[in-house]
């Protein structure tokens, strides 16, 4: 079945074709359904729809089929059912991170893409919306004959409209044209929030915002959401990252909203790691959203007051949103119709996976800037350190989505303070960032090393306390 399946993104442009005749076969068919009346059609045209995908696609019959804008790859083989480009985690030789023994769908889809037209960024696909669950096991080809369209939502319309006076202070940093500084920090395994405000402590001044983790890595810890609130409560500007790894569109949207009504103003909106990478990988994992339909379900929330459902709110949340990318695992430089459908979608800041490679990061920014991405929503590159070339490898090797070329472990392994020559590397990454065209900050990251994380910020000389106006903390 697998063989079959790269047979057909092989495959791709002939089968598109043969797609689009069948379309055009539509309206002769439409009378044929009208009489048979739609029910009986789809029950004698389910059973062969079904057959031909399985064998030709590896089909799970969602009943929103989306292959023709897909290079013929079904994203319902992602097990993260990704609907709209691919994960952070793809492994570097373009095999899955949840599954390595085939091939990341979407790497397979951008291929196949690219094989129905050569020029296939100048096309980039439809925003695909959340699966319809109800919709599985239904045929999709009765509906192409009976004429609706495939599956597709329109963006959001129009800026954010809240006044310049009462944006938050991350938001008036991005606007402006600083050069932003943000950190993570994990909550901590404790239900005491004394732990999460000392590892804020360290970066007082220093940054323009503190990300919040959620269930980094698929390990349990305290609620993203609950940390957030209270670095907020305390006077930290936080980002609430929100991953659809654990919960499903009811209870993420009842999150953002709880999560505005203690205060937060920022979100970031994640598909997350795979429960298999984590402490608890016997959990069932959710995905009932990806980051791109979450994106557009919170600027929904935002811009229209209402649910997903089209129920209009009381009192609708006001939140700067942003997502993330990934520029360092393949597809590469291909990410960047990602970064469009999330930018579309409805994000105005975006936060990158570690940049270790300048120059992958430097390719990647070429095409940002040839599309004019940058001028649309504010990029800040991940950056951090670990303590040793030894970590750094393992990080390498197991840390889904992180790519660290070989001349950088070679230079921290012959040092002989690997620390302080990871720190300095990482410096000079900073600065080499802060000289390129469209990239407007960095995210500085490094697990429970907050302390050489405040150092590299400060030696960095940049961030709100050495442009010399801080965020004001009000314990
Ligand atoms: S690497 Fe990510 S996007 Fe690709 S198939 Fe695996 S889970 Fe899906």
């Amino acid at each position: 079945m697998y063989t079959v399946r790269l047979w057909s993104v092989r495959h791709a442009r002939g089968l598109r074709r043969l797609y689009v005749f069948f379309s055009r076969l539509a309206p002769v068919l439409a009378p044929v359904v009208r009489w048979l009346g739609s029910r009986r059609a789809e029950a004698l045209l389910q059973p062969v729809e079904r057959a031909a995908k399985r064998l030709m696609f590896d089909c799970r019959e969602c009943g929103q089929c989306v292959l023709s804008a897909t290079g013929m790859a079904c994203p319902m083989n992602c097990p993260k059912e990704m609907r709209n480009g691919p994960c952070g985690g793809v492994r570097a030789d373009g095999t899955c991170e949840v599954d390595p023994r085939m091939r990341c769908v979407w790497v397979e889809a951008t291929e196949g893409t690219k094989r129905v037209a050569a020029d296939h960024l100048a096309h980039p696909t439809p925003l695909l919306p959340a699966i319809d669950a109800r919709n599985a096991g239904r045929s999709t080809w009765i509906r192409v004959i009976e004429g609706h369209p495939e599956p597709a939502f329109q963006p959001p319309v129009g800026e954010r409209r809240t006044a310049q006076s009462k944006l938050g202070p991350f938001e008036q940093a991005c606007r402006s044209s600083d050069f932003v500084v943000t950190v993570e920090v994990g909550p901590p395994d404790s239900a005491d929030p004394q732990a999460l405000l000392q590892r804020a402590a360290r970066f007082q001044g220093l940054v323009d915002a503190i990300n919040v983790t959620d269930g980094a890595g698929g390990n349990c810890h305290m609620s993203s959401v609950a940390a957030s609130a209270i670095l907020v409560a305390h006077g930290y500007p936080a980002v609430y990252q929100i991953t659809c790894r654990d919960r499903n569109r009811i209870a993420i949207q009842g999150d953002i909203l709880g999560a505005a009504a203690l205060g937060v103003q920022n979100i970031l909106c994640l598909t997350g790691d795979d429960v298999s990478q984590g402490d608890h990988p016997q959990a069932k994992a959710v995905f009932d959203l990806d980051a791109v339909s979450l994106l557009h379900i919170a600027r929904g929330m935002c811009d229209q007051g209402q649910f997903a459902s089209g129920r209009k709110l009381e009192t609708p949340p006001d939140l700067f949103i942003g997502a993330t990318a990934n520029p360092f695992v393949p597809p590469y430089r291909d990410r960047v119709a990602n970064l469009e459908k999330k930018i579309v979608a409805g994000a105005r800041f975006i936060q990158t996976q570690f940049c270790f490679d300048l120059q992958l990061l430097e390719d990647f920014m070429q095409e940002v800037r040839r599309r004019d991405l940058h001028r649309q929503a504010k990029l800040i590159v991940g950056v951090g350190t670990l303590g040793s070339a030894k970590a750094l490898a393992w990080m390498a090797a197991h840390v889904p989505g992180v790519h660290v070329p070989a001349p950088l472990l070679e230079r921290i392994g012959r040092a002989g303070d690997q620390r302080l020559e990871g720190k300095r590397a990482c410096i000079e990454i900073i600065r080499a960032l802060a000289a390129i065209e469209g990239v407007a900050g960095v995210h500085v990251m490094g697990h429970r090393n907050e302390d050489v994380l405040a150092e590299i910020i400060r030696e960095s000389g940049l961030g709100p306390a050495a442009r010399g106006h801080p965020p004001a903390i009000q314990p």
